[in-house]
């Protein structure tokens, strides 16, 4: 053989190796995608070797290695990473590294800001879809088309989760894909149906727009002059009378999809009454890499608020962790309304009042703590979050007044862990971090009414400008770093 026939081996041999080395697959077409490829590759070592004998093929050979090859072998790419299933953690991790790639473009982005704006969408597009009137204060918002969605009338929809799961550069555009894990109940003839699924939808944005500096959730921003807008400005900013579209930078939803095998049909009756099993030994303890460099860049970017993680576990995630389940035990909701993420706090609320529906009480007592563990902690030029995992005892149990108990138990004790993530503005401006304070003005902060604004400072406290405050909860089992 000679050096060309060589090389040509080398080469495809290498290219396989490449490809299956780079991407891990778990679905029957990722596998068939790779299995293709070995046999393209094998035949088109064979082909060449065979052709190189002859001094034109030899030449003709070399080109086609130098220079037909590339493309391919970037779309062979792109067709692999499409097919390729990857678990939660591993997409976890290429989003970090996603973000702070992205970070370095538009230094304005923030991932809590982001994920606040897609979740009020979210909910007011669901809760719209079929009111013409409504639906066009959406509808700015849109390059996809909105009839493409179910048109379904919900009573209930519930964001148990929202993450974003990939960032790509497509052409021009930026795009941005958000899973949610949703709850929605919807009635149909006099029967209400409850189903669990998750939606993944694409916003898209022109590549190398910047975004507007993060102030705070519960607003959209418009991307030419940062002014505030909601949703009743059907897309027209109020200050500077921009249009809110994709010409103008704002994230547009390109793309909406409901993988079928996410749909679930749930029975609330039974769900909520239903305990899962935890006798036995908890999972061990997802601690994101680095950790421990990070908490010397904590304290100082809190400003010494707090020494290091441990301080932070004993005067916020502890004391938020009993007022909150404890409020929520004594339906006193209103009372946590500082504290939490105005979506979570909605979401928790819906839960409360279908106890009600069913009449059902559900009663939490002797709730301890009994460790914590600081798993993550993650910061942009504008927010920080931490997360705190939190082990707890506690007698839990759900009461129908017919029937007496009917989950949990009030004589043994629950044990549980969670992990709570906590998310606030760098250099917040409260002062007051007692869990029953009023974070600006230091003032009981119990009373707030539906407004959402403290009562004596009338001012919306629980956008993380102030303090920290809860941004999700999320069981052991679910969580994936
Ligand atoms: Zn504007
Ligand atoms: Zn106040």
């Amino acid at each position: 053989m000679n050096f060309i026939q060589w090389l040509t081996i080398i080469t495809f041999c290498g290219l396989y190796l490449l490809v299956f080395f780079k991407f891990k697959t778990k679905t029957p077409e990722g596998i068939l995608g790779h299995l293709l490829f070995l046999v393209f590759c094998a035949g088109c070592a064979g082909f060449f070797v065979w052709i190189s004998a002859i001094p034109e093929g030899a030449l003709c050979t070399l080109l086609f290695v130098g220079l037909g090859l590339a493309p391919l072998v970037v779309k062979f790419f792109n067709i692999i990473e499409d097919t390729s299933v990857l678990t939660k953690k591993e997409i976890k991790n290429r989003v970090t590294g996603q973000i702070s790639r992205f970070l370095k473009d538009d230094s304005n982005f923030s991932r809590p800001v982001f994920l606040d704006y897609a979740q009020m969408l979210f909910l007011k597009t669901h809760y719209s879809i079929t009111d013409e009137k409504k639906i066009k204060e959406v509808e700015p918002y849109f390059e996809y088309d909105l009839k493409k969605l179910p048109q379904t009338v919900y009573s209930h929809v519930v964001v148990e989760n929202a993450e974003i799961t990939d960032i790509k550069y497509e052409g021009g555009k930026c795009n941005v894909s958000v899973d949610f894990s949703a709850y929605f109940a919807a009635k149909y003839k006099q029967t209400v149906f409850h189903c669990k699924a998750v939606e993944v939808w694409k916003f898209s944005r022109k590549a190398g727009t910047l975004s507007s500096v993060p102030n705070g959730f519960g607003v959209i921003r418009c991307p030419k002059c940062g002014g505030f807008l909601s949703f009743e400005d059907y897309g027209r900013c109020p200050r500077c009378g921009t249009n809110q579209n994709y010409e103008a930078g704002q994230w547009v939803v390109s793309e909406v999809r409901r993988p079928s095998e996410s749909i679930r049909q749930i029975f609330p009756e039974k769900a909520l009454a239903e305990y899962n099993d935890e006798t036995k030994q908890p999972l061990p303890s997802i601690v994101s890499g680095l950790l421990k460099n990070k908490e010397h860049d904590f304290y100082k970017i809190q400003n010494y608020k707090f020494m290091n993680f441990r301080d932070f576990e004993n005067r916020v995630a502890k004391p938020y962790f009993k007022k909150i389940y404890k409020n929520f035990s004594d339906k006193e909701w209103n009372k946590t309304r500082h504290l939490i993420y105005e979506n979570l706090w909605q979401n928790m609320n819906l839960q409360l009042l279908q106890y009600k529906d069913l009449g059902y009480k559900r009663t939490i007592s002797d709730l301890e703590v009994t460790e914590t563990e600081t798993v993550s902690y993650e910061r942009d030029n504008f927010y920080q979050s931490l997360t705190v995992r939190i082990f707890a005892e506690c007698y839990d149990y759900v009461i129908n007044y017919e029937d007496g108990i009917i989950g949990g138990s009030n004589r043994e004790k629950r044990h549980f862990s969670q992990y709570w993530k906590f998310v606030s503005a760098i250099g917040y401006s409260g002062k007051f971090t007692a869990p029953e304070c009023c974070p600006n003005c230091g003032k009981k902060a119990e009373d707030v009414d539906n407004s959402g604004l403290c009562p004596y400072c009338m001012t919306r406290v629980n956008d993380g400008s102030f303090s920290w405050i809860l941004f999700s909860v999320t069981e052991d089992k679910d969580y994936c770093g």
